[in-house]
């Protein structure tokens, strides 16, 4: 095979890897929610996400992406990119084999079965999409994967497009990154590769690439991200091989559109040149997380300089305006090694919220920022920069620069005291002193049975809840009529508790929003958007709040309500914090100081929290690190440094109370494997974890690592209403006695009940209390 024959198209001068799917008003969101309660029909649903997708290039083309030059990107999706592409290529597990008509497809009701389950088929696994907070379905592929072209939405969207008078560019998760983040499949024999299928996967892209050819697309984009993870446990020479006769293959094939293959997330490091080397058309190089690559090979610098590069220089991952300039200066510098550079996002705009001009409350702060529509005007004027010179953009530039030095001057981003307060640390702020002694000293304080029965914190989050929040917002509540509404609540989830027969309670959580948002708008140098919706993973959003300043605690945030729930009962209550790395991985971050600085600050501001709670009887406090491992570098050579400060920040938070008092936290959304020590560093005296989608798995990685404190392993998911039998915790609990001993073991679900109902979860809480009788009976 040859390389097409003809000249490719001209890429568009400014684009962006992608742009959030979700909706201004989360249309997609209510869309889709209202298609799984049956309000509205698959059709009506096609019909909303036509319309939103139509929205979406108007708007990109009013923000000065081009009309018909490829520029705008289709990158919609119902629920998630990563299972776009696997009910596209036809690797459907065979579990779901029921759901696939004869040609392939699903429709609408059956791929969201795939994200979501049904009855005792368990949906695909969910994970963290590199360094961000969305998170992917996890394919699964085994030798038994029929790969074929089982759905062509991607070329009806393109269509759609075109018929609206806009030429798009399709946006697809490339053939070599889909593999890389797939698991193999239940069926597959121990050590089977998903990668080994990529000579049978590769025709169906082929066959994907002539579909938009024929049907007129002159650019597509194949994201690669899996090529800058040096997390992913494949050798890298299979890696760079499997690249290697991909872009071979795909190039080669004659009928299709010019390849642009985008690398967000990082550099590509030793991929480059096996990009190079193959007759892709542009490569995307993400310059706010890499550098500029040096040290080219004559080969690779030859071959570059016949390709576009896409200069990722405006972040796509942080909401800053930030210094254009810069980025101009460096989209300029790839000019060194081709003649032709254009400009995009590092990364997709999807972790962004849609468009800051609609934030009113934010006084100065406003004016500091860039949502993703600002960005795509960013990108315009870098672009215009490059092709018509610095100068032709100089208000611009001049209007970062202002607003930039703005912010970096402006009160409460540098505090004396909070600057004091860090700077005086020790050693000794870290560290709790001896395991053993606090065994004792807290056995002592505090009677438990084996196998102590507790939740993870939240209780379900009724309307009731929600319109309670509300009503207080626009003034219709006092904060004294919504204060005995939350603590009527509590008494409700304490009494439950106390039915139930748990033994450490918690007292539910009503009182927050999120568990970060409300943490932010308790604690100095955060600030909350109103309409800063980010996707999470499906229809679900979170509102990062914005992390400006230098953090500090004006009054205690928990204890009221810690104290009040303590006071209902006779068991006790644990306090529940959300920790410092959490708080910085759910937030926008400031990007003026190492995270790690701004890591110590809130482990102060949580330390002094920890210290009232503990003061006033709390004797267990749980501090949730959900996102640990979320924020893990995506670079080897970058994870000894995060985990020093990550871990550093958990002690310091936790580290100042007595031996008798208790301290907990709680880990989930992750596979653990790679950060099994820091768990143990955190030094913990308990830690919680999502086991239950895995079926304990975790338990034995935690066993190997010699991981000797209390452990909780999630006896059930809380992610579906499904409720679990008691046979079935038992049996769970079984398996983790194999391997931890019973006086380490707790018994507690995989995460927070917020998103579940009050049916579910009492009968599924009764079922784990039962179980775990069982066992204790047994013990
Ligand atoms: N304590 C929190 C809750 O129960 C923990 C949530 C989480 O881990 N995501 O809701
Ligand atoms: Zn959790």
């Amino acid at each position: 095979m040859t390389a097409r024959p003809t000249p490719a198209p001209a890429f568009p001068a400014g684009t962006i890897l992608g742009y959030p799917r979700i909706g201004r008003r989360r249309e997609l969101k209510h869309a889709v929610e209202a298609f799984w309660v049956g309000s509205i029909t698959a059709a009506e649903l096609e019909l909303r996400a036509a319309e939103l997708r139509a929205t979406t290039r108007a708007r990109l083309a009013g923000l000065g992406l081009g009309r018909g030059d490829s520029a705008i990107p289709e990158s919609f999706s119902f629920y998630d990119h990563v299972l776009d592409t696997a009910v596209t290529v036809g690797a459907v597990p065979s579990r779901f084999a029921q759901l696939v008509a004869d040609d392939g497809s699903l429709d609408l009701a059956g791929y969201f079965t795939l994200a979501r389950g049904a009855g005792d088929n368990l949906p695909l696994e969910m994970t963290k999409w590199f360094d961000s907070n969305y998170h992917y379905l996890v394919p699964e592929i085994g030798p038994e994967t029929e790969f074929r072209l089982a759905s062509d939405r991607l070329v009806r969207e393109f269509e759609e497009a075109k018929a609206g008078g806009y030429l798009t560019r399709p946006v697809i998760v490339g053939p070599v990154t889909f593999l890389l983040l797939a698991k193999a499949s239940d069926g597959a024999p121990a050590g089977f590769e998903p990668l080994s299928r990529l000579d049978e996967l590769l025709p169906v892209y082929t066959e994907l690439l002539a579909r938009l050819h024929a049907a007129g697309a002159e650019w597509v984009q194949l994201d690669e991200p899996g090529l800058v993870n040096e997390s992913i446990p494949v050798a890298r020479p299979v890696q760079l091989a499997a690249l290697a006769e991909a872009y071979r293959v795909l190039a080669g094939a004659t009928a299709r559109p010019a390849i642009f293959v985008a690398a967000p997330y990082g550099a590509l490091g030793d991929a480059l040149p096996v990009l190079a080397a193959s007759a892709v058309e542009a490569i995307g190089l993400d310059l706010v997380r890499g550098p500029l690559p040096t040290g080219l090979g004559q080969e690779t610098s030859a071959a570059l300089a016949s390709k576009t590069l896409v200069a990722g220089v405006i972040d796509g991952h942080n909401i800053w305006r930030g210094d254009l300039e810069a980025a101009l200066t460096a989209a300029e510098s790839l000019g060194a090694l081709s003649p032709a550079v254009s400009v995009s996002s590092s990364t997709s705009l999807l972790h962004l919220p849609h468009d800051a001009s609609e934030e009113t409350k934010l006084g100065a702060l406003g004016n500091w920022l860039a949502f993703a529509d600002q960005k795509v005007g960013q990108i315009a004027a870098v672009a215009a920069g490059l092709r018509d010179g610095r100068e032709s953009v100089r208000a611009e530039l001049e209007a970062a620069a202002a607003a930039l030095a703005e912010r970096l001057a402006a009160p409460g981003v540098r505090d004396a005291a909070v600057r004091a307060r860090t700077g005086a640390l020790g050693t000794a702020d870290y560290e709790r002193g001896d395991y053993a002694e606090r065994v004792a000293a807290q056995e002592a304080a505090l009677p438990l049975p084996l196998l102590p029965t507790t939740t993870i914190g939240s209780f379900p989050q009724t309307a009731d809840i929600r319109r309670a929040r509300a009503r207080l917002n626009s003034g219709a509540l006092s904060p004294a009529e919504y204060e005995s509404l939350m603590k009527a609540e509590i008494d409700r989830v304490v009494r439950l508790q106390e039915e139930i027969g748990l033994d450490v309670l918690v007292h539910g959580e009503p009182e927050r929003n999120d568990m970060v948002q409300y943490f932010a708008e308790n604690l100095d140098g955060f600030a909350v958007t109103e309409h800063g919706w980010v996707q999470s993973y499906g229809s679900r959003c979170t509102r990062p709040s914005l992390l400006w300043g230098d953090v500090s605690r004006p009054a205690p945030i928990t204890l009221d309500w810690a104290v009040y729930a303590q006071s209902l009962t006779e068991k006790p209550v644990k306090g529940m914090l959300t920790g410092p790395v959490t708080i910085l991985a759910w937030s926008f971050v400031r990007d003026d100081q190492p995270l790690g600085e701004t890591a110590t600050q809130l482990a102060l501001a949580l330390r002094d929290e920890i210290g009232e709670l503990e003061g006033a009887g709390i004797g267990i406090i749980q501090v949730d690190e959900p996102a640990l491992r979320e924020l893990l570098p995506l670079q080897r050579a970058d994870h000894a440094g995060y985990l020093d400060w990550s871990v550093g920040s958990f002690r310091l938070a936790t580290a100042g109370v007595r031996a008798e008092t208790q301290i907990h936290t709680h880990l989930c959304y992750s596979e653990f494997g790679d950060v099994i020590d820091a768990i143990g560093r955190l030094d913990a005296d308990v830690t919680s974890v999502e086991a239950a989608r895995s079926r304990m798995e975790i338990v034995d990685d935690i066993g190997r690592s010699g991981f000797d404190h209390g452990i909780g392993p999630g006896v059930y998911d809380i992610h579906s209403p499904r409720v679990p039998g008691v046979a079935e915790m038992t049996q769970l609990l079984e398996r983790a006695l194999e391997v931890v001993p019973g006086r380490r073991l707790w018994v507690n679900p995989d995460c927070g009940l917020k998103t579940r109902g009050y049916a579910e979860t009492t009968e599924s809480l009764q079922n784990m209390l039962a179980a775990t009788q069982a066992v204790r009976a047994g013990a």
